[in-house]
Formats: structure tokens, C-alpha cells, sequence
């Protein structure tokens, strides 16, 4: 009892004292220096921003895509569009994530630029792994009319 008096006394008094200063706006705010550490928490969290190290894109794929790429330098599927584009991504076509025995497969391979890889792989893997056929993306990805009406390519 008596040492809660003394505290509130204290705090009183304390309060009285700096009762002029507090009308002023604060100086300094102590929560304002980390902010850039909230930014770098931010870019590691969510699925695809897991390194690539970590989803098993070891130095052994890194001989092996590379390796892929120069025997087949364009993209598989603007090749079936009737272009020639080089390719900038080696790409699993059964997905390394559902099929790891295949990771470093040469024939589960295929080389896409980066927006057929970006846009339509992506969708076909999506698809497939809706409707559980998740297979049917080695049919989908060598006969562009095989694929679901709504991912072939648009006729000329
Ligand atoms: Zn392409």
C-alpha cells in the first residue's frame, strides 16, 4: 500500500514536470528504424519467393539445364506457333515439385522463353493439377491441339 502511493506520487510529480514538454509533437519515434528490415521479411515470405537453392535448383541442374538449352536453344512452344525464339528457361514438363524422380530426367525436359513458361506453362500446370492430370502435360506440351480448348494456341 504505502510503496503503490509512493509510485503514483512519483509518476505525479514526474507527469507535472513534463507536462509542457509533452504538448510538443515527439522528436523521435523509436518504432522508425527497422524499416527496412519489414521489407526484407516481406520478400522471403510466400511460396514463390523460396530460393532457388532451397526447391533443390542445385549446381547439378544448373550443368544439366544449361546443357539442355544448348542442344535445344528455342522455345518449344513458340517453335509450334511457327517462330524461332531462343529459350531462357530449362523447363520440367512433369514438375519436379509432383514428379522429384524426374528432376534431373533429360526427357522431362524442354526448353520455353520466359513468357511461354511464365504464361502458358503455368496455366497448363495449373489446370492439370485442378483436374488431376497432372500426366497429360507431356501430350499437352509436344501437341499444342491435345491441350484443352481454352489453352491452344489462337488460330491464325
Ligand atoms: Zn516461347
Amino acid at each position: 500500500m504505502q510503496r503503490g502511493q509512493g509510485r503514483s506520487d512519483r509518476r505525479r510529480m514526474a507527469g507535472g514536470r513534463l507536462m509542457v514538454k509533452s504538448t510538443l509533437p515527439p522528436r523521435f519515434k523509436v518504432s522508425s528504424a527497422p524499416r527496412f528490415k519489414a521489407v526484407e521479411v516481406k520478400t522471403n515470405t510466400g511460396r514463390h519467393r523460396i530460393s532457388p537453392r532451397k526447391r533443390g535448383y542445385d549446381a547439378r541442374w544448373d550443368r544439366l539445364a544449361m546443357a539442355f538449352r544448348r542442344t535445344n536453344p528455342y522455345c518449344r512452344f513458340c517453335e509450334q506457333e511457327g517462330r524461332d525464339s531462343l529459350a531462357d528457361v530449362t523447363d520440367h514438363i512433369l514438375p519436379a515439385h509432383e514428379y522429384p524422380h524426374l528432376r534431373y530426367v533429360w526427357d522431362n525436359l524442354q526448353s520455353l522463353c520466359s513468357f511461354h513458361h511464365d504464361n502458358l506453362k503455368q496455366k497448363l500446370e495449373l489446370y492439370a493439377r485442378k483436374n488431376g492430370l497432372l500426366d497429360k502435360l507431356v501430350e499437352w506440351s509436344a501437341d499444342p491441339e491435345s491441350r484443352p480448348v481454352h489453352l491452344r494456341p489462337i488460330p491464325k
